[in-house]
């Protein structure tokens, strides 16, 4: 697809980065292309448009796609952040890391029951991140729409962690 093609035109790996061993894949060469990067955006509205109510980004990167996509739709744009960030109340939801655990955090009143919401996130790796903020907005009585990642790990087995969910990605490795 055209989505699939600026997002690995695009695309830096760079080995051994946050730690020895993973091979990072950076998005910031497509947010630094102008074009593209509008381009992104415009295709991944015309997908959603009319479908969403709510875009919902996942700290820190899906901020950044979704603040974008949500005003291009006219629709709001959630925040979804790690634990201490969101000023409260608020619901968490922690999960596990391959050492030790996260926590994703929401406001329940940035959501309304019913709201249709997208999740969008830069890369899927093994669901942790997108599965917790899916059951948090689900406990708000959202419907989630589906989970929108530019890139996914395949080996890490997100997808099967996020079963019953559409997940769209625009490249898997
Ligand atoms: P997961 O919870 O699915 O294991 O990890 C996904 C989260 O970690 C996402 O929020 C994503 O931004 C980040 N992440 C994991 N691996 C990579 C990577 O190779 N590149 C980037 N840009 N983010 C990653």
């Amino acid at each position: 697809s055209r989505i699939a093609e600026l997002v690995t035109s695009n695309l830096r790996e760079i080995p051994d980065f946050p730690e020895p061993g993973v091979l990072f894949r950076d998005i910031t060469p497509l947010l630094a292309n102008g074009p593209a990067f509008r381009e992104l955006i415009d295709l991944l509205a015309r997908r959603y448009d009319g479908r969403v109510d709510a875009v919902a980004g996942l700290e820190s990167r899906g901020f950044i796609l979704a603040a974008p996509l949500a005003t291009t739709l006219g629709v709001g744009m959630l925040t979804i952040r790690k634990a201490g960030k969101l000023p409260g109340p608020v619901i968490g939801v922690d999960y596990a890391l391959e050492y030790g655990t996260a926590r994703m955090e929401l406001r329940p009143d940035s959501v309304a029951a019913g709201d249709r919401v997208l999740v969008i996130d830069d890369v899927l790796a093994t669901g942790g991140t997108a599965g917790a903020s899916v059951r948090l907005l689900r406990e708000c009585g959202a419907e989630v729409v589906a989970v929108s990642v530019l890139l996914e790990l395949e080996a890490l087995g997100g997808r099967a962690r996020l079963e019953g969910l559409t997940v769209e990605s625009a490249v898997s490795f």
